[in-house]
């Protein structure tokens, strides 16, 4: 395998969900092909893939399958088996590595890291036994979130504690798994960052983007957050710090806790694209998902460089769907905003769909703008027009 990896070329990726499909969109326009490993064609990858490995994604012969067809493979979910893909080292480059899939996917080893790096966390405790809650429970600053090790996402596998009695049951409802206790955060403002590294260790940063969640679900992300210098800064080193620390090749997105006095706390990293740097790909010089394709491939990084004066991005889930098809004209006619479905063809309550992203002149109009093509599609359509007909007077 040599450096780069150039178009025309068959990049593999794991997971077929709306983060690959988004990637395949990225390397079709740079002239690559791309295969999938996913359990369906009808998942929202597979439908744009050159070729698919059908199959789950824990599944060691389908990585292994995977391998043999590409040069190199990245990922869209960390929650895999680490065992797995190790079946593709040597025939295929991993990006990322299995090191940091190793970290990225348990928060206990996720915690120790950031800790071992020096960065600021919230205080955290790990819990694997009864004997563990009662120890722990009886000196840990209430209230609490308590969430499972491994396998969590968007908020499930977590359980708010309010007193250290509670924490018992609390452990018992999440199945009696590894899990971390952690000191409920009084965030003022939750904050990303996507950063890049690529082959030779060069390093892209992204702007932060402030976010917002309902039901510990992103709903709405916005660039530029209105932070201050020192805070911009202090995300970024901490972004920084992260790349190099874990040897990261690809895409790395750190999620923050921004506290009253504008001190940072590192809630969670992810080894890949995130949601709330969908907003790059109308907002910024390079969207995260060519950068995927560019680190993955060792080609030069591209300008993170914001090129319009705001971006809002807000997710559609599943319920948008529940009273009838959405007013997809609606939504639409809101200057600056822009659609991506994901080509989900069951809408459940809770389900990302898609979403919308505006630009605006600043973030409090790119934000509106977002919100009112969203609540558009709640509101009844016009008649159609009527289409001329073949062949005209
Ligand atoms: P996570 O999956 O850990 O990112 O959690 C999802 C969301 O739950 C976060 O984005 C926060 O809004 C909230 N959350 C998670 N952990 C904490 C915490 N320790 N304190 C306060 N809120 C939290």
């Amino acid at each position: 395998m040599t450096v780069p990896i150039q178009p025309g070329a068959t990049l593999g990726i794991v997971g077929g969900g709306q983060l690959g499909r988004m990637f395949v969109a990225a390397a079709h326009r740079m002239g690559y092909r791309v295969c999938v490993l996913c359990p369906s064609p009808e998942e929202p990858a597979g439908q744009v893939a050159d070729e698919l490995v059908r199959g789950e994604l824990a599944d060691g012969d389908a990585v292994a399958k995977l391998a043999s067809m590409t040069d190199v493979i990245t990922l869209e979910f960390e929650n895999v088996n680490v065992d797995a893909l190790a079946r593709a080292e040597g025939h295929a480059w991993l990006r990322p590595g299995l090191s940091l899939l190793e970290v990225a996917r348990d928060r206990r080893r996720e915690k120790r890291t950031f800790a071992s790096l020096g960065l600021p966390l919230p205080r955290f405790a790990v819990i694997e036994s009864e004997e563990d809650c009662e120890r722990t429970g009886a000196d840990f600053p209430m209230p609490a979130v308590l969430k499972t090790a491994l396998a969590g996402y968007d908020g499930k596998g977590q359980r708010r504690i309010e007193s250290p009695e509670a924490l018992g049951a609390a452990w018992k409802e999440l199945g009696q798994v590894p899990t971390v206790l952690e000191a409920f955060v009084p965030f003022v403002g939750e904050l990303s960052v996507v950063g890049v590294r690529g082959h030779d260790g060069e390093i892209a940063l992204y702007e932060p983007c402030h976010n917002t969640h309902v039901d510990h679900v992103l709903d709405l992300s916005l660039a530029p957050a209105p932070l201050s210098p020192e805070v911009t800064r202090e995300a970024e080193e901490i972004t920084r710090a992260l790349l190099e620390g874990l040897d990261v090749t690809g895409v790395l997105c750190v999620e923050l806790f921004l506290l009253e006095d504008g001190r940072l706390l590192v809630n969670e990293i992810a080894p890949r694209p995130h949601n709330s740097g969908h907003l790059t790909i109308e907002g910024h010089a390079t969207s995260q998902f060519e950068q995927q394709v560019r680190a993955a491939c060792g080609l030069p990084l591209g300008s993170t460089r914001r090129v319009v004066p705001s971006v809002a991005m807000c997710n559609l889930l599943g319920d948008l769907w529940q009273a009838g098809p959405p007013n997809w004209p609606g939504a639409l006619a809101v200057p600056g905003a822009n659609l991506h479905l994901y080509g989900k063809s069951e809408a459940r309550p809770g389900r990302k769909m898609g979403h919308i992203t505006a630009v605006g002149a600043d973030p409090e109009e790119a934000r509106s703008r977002a919100l009112e093509a969203r609540a558009r599609l709640l509101e009844p359509a016009q008649s159609a027009a009527t289409a001329p007909s073949a062949g005209g007077s």
